[in-house]
This record gives C-alpha cells, sequence and structure tokens, in this order.
C-alpha cells in the first residue's frame, strides 16, 4: 500500500507507456532546445489544458483552479477529450526520443502511454458504459470541504457552483450507461448511497457557521436538495436496473477477458511482455516459493510443533507451523513505538551494508495517522500531491485502541515478528519512501501524477527481498519462511487476476488457491474476491515490477561480474524516477555500452 496524492490510485491504474524504440536510437548528444522546447509544452502548458477536462483529477491532486466545474459525463465531453487527446498525441510525437535527455525522454513515454490508455478507456474498454460505480461526485466535494487549502466561504462558493451541475450529472450517467456488470452496478449502488452524507448535517453545519449571504444560504439549500434528489434517483434507477439484470440473466461479466485484458496490462503495467507470459511466470514463481517452504517448515517442526503430528500435505504442514509461530507477534500496547524503533534501525542497516544513499536532510516524519483517514490502512507512506504547497511526507502508523480485540489480535498474528519489519521496509525504508526522495530529485510534473504503479510497487516487493539477501533479520529459516509467505501474497494476487479476467476461474477456486495455497485467512480471501471482481490488473502490478526489476539485476550481476556494484545499481536505478522498469533498462543499458 501506498498513499499517493488522495485518490490518484484510480489514475495510477490507467496511467502506463508504451517503450517506442527508445533503445535503438543512436546514442546522440541531446539538444538543449528540444528539451527546453518540450519542457515549456509538456509542462505547466499541457497541465492546464488537461485539467478543466478532469477537474475530479486536478483536485485531487490539489490543483483547485478548475473545482468549480462539474462537467456532464457526456457524449460531447467524450468527443471533447478525442480531440484533445489526438491533438497532443500528434503534438508529443513530433519530438523525437533520441533528441531529448533520459528525464524528458521518459516524460514522453509516459505521457505518450497516458494519453493512449485514456482514448482507448473511451472508445475501446467504453468502462464509462458497463461499470455504474465510475458516476460519484462525493469525493471531489468531501475535498473540496475538508482540505483547508484556501477560507472556508471561497470553498463553499466552488461546493455551490459545483452543485448546480450534479442533475445534469446524474442525467448524462443515466443516459449513457448500457448492460452494465451486476457487480459494479452494486457497487455503485453502495457507494453513490453513501455518497448523500456528503450533502448531510455536517455541510449544513458548514454553512450556518460560515460568512455567506442570506441569498447564498437559500441558494445552497436548493441546490442541496436538487443534488440529493439526482443521486437518490440515480440509486433507484440502478436497483431497478440491477432486479432487471438478475432477471433475464444477460448482465456483462465482470471478467474483461483475454482481448480487453492483454490491452489493459500494456497500457497499465507496460512491462517488455504479455500479462500471459506474466502469469506463467507467477505459477512457477509460486511453485518455487512453496517448495521452499516447505523445506523451511520441515526443518523448524520440532523446534515449534515439538510432538505434533506432522500433516502429509505441504500445504496444510507449512499452515499449521506459520500458525504456530504467528504467536510471536508486537504488545498490542506498544505497536506504534515498536514500528517507531524500526525506522532508525532500517536506515542505520541501509547505510552500513551500502545498499544506498539516504538523505540524512529528509528524515521521515512518523506520526499517528490522523483520525480522519483512519480505518484504511494499518501504517504507510503518505506524500504529499503534486500541487500541495506543504510538500510534508510523513509515515502514518495507526493505533490500535479503536479497534476490538479479536480484530487486533488478528492484525498483529499477520503483522507478526517477522513480517513486521518487512512491511515496514516495504513502505518506507528502503521501499516506498526512499524511491519517493529519489523521484523528487528530478522533479517532473509528468513523472508524479501519471508515473508508472508497476515500478513504484515492484521497487517496494524488490526491496523487501533485497533486505533479507543482505542478512537483515538474520537469515534464519523463520525470517525466509514468513517472506516467503507475505511474498507469496504478490505472487499469488498475479495469478489470481489472470485467472478470473482471462480463464474464468469460479470463486470456490479462488478462494481455495488463497487460502489452502497462499495460507490467507478467510476475511482476507474474501475480501480480495471483492477485489479481483472489480478492478483487474492492478493486482498484478506488484508482481510484475518485482520480477522485472530482480530479473534485470540478476542480469546486470552476470554480465559485470565482480564489477557489479548493488549500491550504484539501486542509485541508478532510482534516479529515473517512477518510469517503467522495461525503460530504465533500456536507458541503463545503452549508459552501460
Ligand atoms: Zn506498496
Ligand atoms: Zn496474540
Amino acid at each position: 500500500m501506498m498513499r499517493l496524492p488522495r485518490h490518484l490510485a484510480l489514475l495510477m491504474l490507467t496511467a502506463a507507456a508504451l517503450v517506442h524504440g527508445a533503445a535503438s536510437a543512436a546514442p546522440t548528444a541531446p539538444s538543449t532546445d528540444a528539451n527546453q522546447a518540450f519542457a515549456e509544452e509538456f509542462g505547466d502548458r499541457f497541465f492546464k489544458a488537461y485539467w478543466p477536462l478532469h477537474p475530479d483529477a486536478a483536485i485531487a491532486v490539489g490543483y483547485y483552479q478548475v473545482a468549480d466545474r462539474l462537467p456532464a459525463p457526456d457524449a460531447k465531453l467524450r468527443t471533447a477529450e478525442l480531440h484533445f487527446l489526438d491533438a497532443q498525441l500528434a503534438r508529443l510525437r513530433s519530438y523525437k526520443p533520441e533528441d531529448l535527455d533520459d528525464a524528458h525522454r521518459t516524460d514522453q513515454a509516459l505521457l505518450e502511454n497516458e494519453l493512449e490508455s485514456e482514448r482507448w478507456h473511451i472508445d475501446g474498454l467504453r468502462d464509462w458504459q458497463w461499470d455504474p460505480s465510475g458516476y460519484n461526485v462525493a469525493d471531489s466535494f468531501a475535498l473540496l470541504l475538508n482540505t483547508d487549502y484556501a477560507p472556508l466561504e471561497q470553498r463553499l462558493r466552488t461546493v455551490l457552483k459545483r452543485l448546480a451541475a450534479v442533475p445534469a450529472y446524474y442525467a448524462a450517467a443515466e443516459h449513457d450507461i448500457a448492460n452494465p456488470t451486476r457487480e459494479h452496478t452494486q457497487l455503485g449502488i453502495e457507494q453513490n448511497q453513501g455518497a448523500l452524507d456528503v450533502f448531510g448535517p455536517e455541510l449544513e453545519k458548514q454553512i450556518a457557521g460560515s460568512g455567506l449571504s442570506k441569498a447564498e444560504r437559500a441558494l445552497f439549500k436548493t441546490r442541496i436538495a436538487a443534488a440529493r434528489k439526482a443521486m437518490q434517483h440515480y440509486v433507484a434507477w440502478l436497483k431497478t436496473l440491477d432486479g432487471e439484470l438478475a432477471q433475464d440473466d444477460k448482465a456483462r461479466s465482470f471478467r474483461l477477458g483475454r482481448e480487453l485484458y492483454e490491452r489493459k496490462f500494456a497500457y497499465d503495467i507496460q512491462s517488455g511482455g504479455t500479462a500471459e507470459t506474466l502469469y506463467q511466470r507467477a505459477k512457477l514463481e509460486k511453485e518455487r516459493l512453496v517448495s521452499r517452504m516447505d523445506g523451511l517448515a520441515d526443518q523448524l517442526w520440532p523446534k515449534y510443533m515439538a510432538d505434533a503430528p506432522k500433516p502429509a500435505d505441504r500445504f496444510d504442514k507449512i499452515g499449521q507451523l506459520i500458525n504456530k509461530m504467528s504467536e510471536q507477534h508486537a504488545p498490542r500496547e506498544n505497536f506504534v513505538g515498536t514500528v517507531e524503533q524500526m525506522i532508525p534501525e532500517l536506515e542505520q542497516w541501509v547505510t552500513e551494508h551500502k545498499l544506498i544513499d539516504l538523505d540524512p536532510s529528509k528524515p521521515l516524519q512518523i506520526r499517528q495517522t490522523p483520525a480522519y483517514e483512519q480505518g484504511v490502512a494499518i501504517a504507510g507512506i503518505e506524500a504529499p500531491g503534486p500541487y500541495d504547497p506543504t510538500a510534508k511526507t510523513y509515515f502514518n502508523v495507526t493505533p490500535l485502541d479503536s479497534y476490538s480485540p479479536e480484530r487486533v489480535e488478528s492484525f498483529l498474528r499477520e503483522y507478526n515478528k517477522w513480517i513486521l519489519p518487512v512491511f515496514i521496509i516495504h513502505e518506507a525504508i528502503p521501499g516506498h519512501y526512499v524511491q519517493l526522495i529519489y523521484a523528487n530529485r528530478s522533479p517532473s510534473r509528468i513523472k508524479s501524477i501519471f508515473g508508472n504503479g508497476a515500478m513504484i510497487e515492484g521497487w517496494a516487493v524488490y526491496s523487501e527481498r533485497m533486505m533479507l539477501e543482505s542478512g537483515y533479520g538474520g537469515n534464519t529459516p523463520e525470517a525466509w519462511l514468513m517472506y516467503s509467505k507475505w511474498n507469496l501474497r504478490s505472487v499469488t494476487n498475479t495469478v489470481l487476476d489472470y485467472s478470473v479476467h482471462v480463464l474464468g476461474m469460479s470463486r470456490e477456486d479462488a478462494i481455495q488457491l488463497l487460502t489452502h495455497e497462499a495460507f490467507q485467512s478467510q476475511e482476507e480471501a474474501t475480501a480480495k474476491w471483492r477485489r479481483v471482481q472489480l478492478s483487474s490488473v492492478q493486482l498484478t502490478s506488484y508482481f510484475a515490477g518485482y520480477s522485472e526489476i530482480y530479473d534485470f539485476r540478476e542480469k546486470l550481476k552476470q554480465e559485470q561480474g565482480t564489477n557489479f556494484d548493488l549500491k550504484r545499481f539501486h542509485e541508478q536505478f532510482l534516479s529515473y524516477g517512477s518510469s517503467p522498469v522495461k525503460l530504465i533498462e533500456q536507458l541503463m543499458q545503452g549508459k552501460a555500452q
């Protein structure tokens, strides 16, 4: 998990770049003129044209100039978007990659992929037609009301303008939705019902306590009522639709199917290979992990299980052992303290073992997760949005006081003595936090907004294994067994996503795969089944990025022999920012020759 600029997760899902022959280009000196022209055209000037078409995304990244707009998501808007995309793509392609330096070349590749992907969402994937949960006004309104970016009155006036457009927004949605999936229809019902809360007593209180005029307050009242009515109408309309879909059994399947899946994979992951290749690779990796765990379990069995009979089934055996070992975990009262203590320890390890340079001028600020953000993740990096002037990065840790004893116990067992450090490695050092610091050294608006998710998650997953290989955790069988269980989750996510969307895997088989063969709890497995129905490809990003980075490193090690320097590899790899791994590979190899 990584907290990117709020709600950017959605954008990230569509962000990815096709590598267009960057490596085959002759290594000529980049022209300063081209770089300058590119930076001018595809810096703020591009985004000034881009945000008015995407005000929700703009608000999510902290750009508020267009916040009062809420365009109706209709055919007219889609046509305008297509025109915009075609014009920008033509401009973008007028720059030759070989004329650009690495920073701009990677920006160009990322943006080209993003624009092509947006085009495909409109006229290929057409999720605007079959995903009713894609229509929801609540998030942006909530951000405007809860983010202190301007005085309350100014924000309320923005909200007031935006509110006027809500009825037309939902009318367009009802007009365009055709043969949706039942899963996304039900999600749309649930989420839009919840969205009504944003326009409830809390907002009325904010208005009452503000300096708005009497006329403005009256207008607010009318518009809130009209907005609520439109949302309620949408929910009722979806419920009727869902009833019809249930009856004639003709609803579109939530499964994407091979063709759409491969295409989405190409845009979202931007790896060198296909989804099918990655799936095959993940199956092999799963077997490699399990057979290693099998051996470790035999080794550890007497120590933890004493005379208990050892099951013949390797999954049962490993599962029982992990279950027993999970009793060793941090004390509930001192969870935050335990995490806090790990950060300087990890920093010291990384430095002493010459794994990567950290920036001592930017120590990680640890804090308790603010109350309004609790309930999402137990710990994680919260990075400022690209337009956030405060620009502080925090490591949030949620104290466990507010959870029931059962939930806390199950959580602490999951993040037990061996897994908790791996999780902190992933989120902070040398995972997401360190990657972010390196990315910020060459600031790029394009990369901070359309950065490659597989690279970002892949680096964090890679750093877990790299740390264990360096001896962190003592190189014990316990550490490797638990690490393998943790890593098996990313690997299994890939197998699951492809199996469900392309191969038609049933719910029953999916739950069996997760609980029996990947040692997950029933609760975790059920949540994952829901997620795989509602999303596609994103679950593969962790393993996709990780396996590419790991393979690339091993290849370089082979080629360079004793000249290979791990620290240099890490620093050079991260110096390209959140670019697709494949593209980084090409650029790094161009340098080496
Ligand atoms: Zn992550
Ligand atoms: Zn316990």
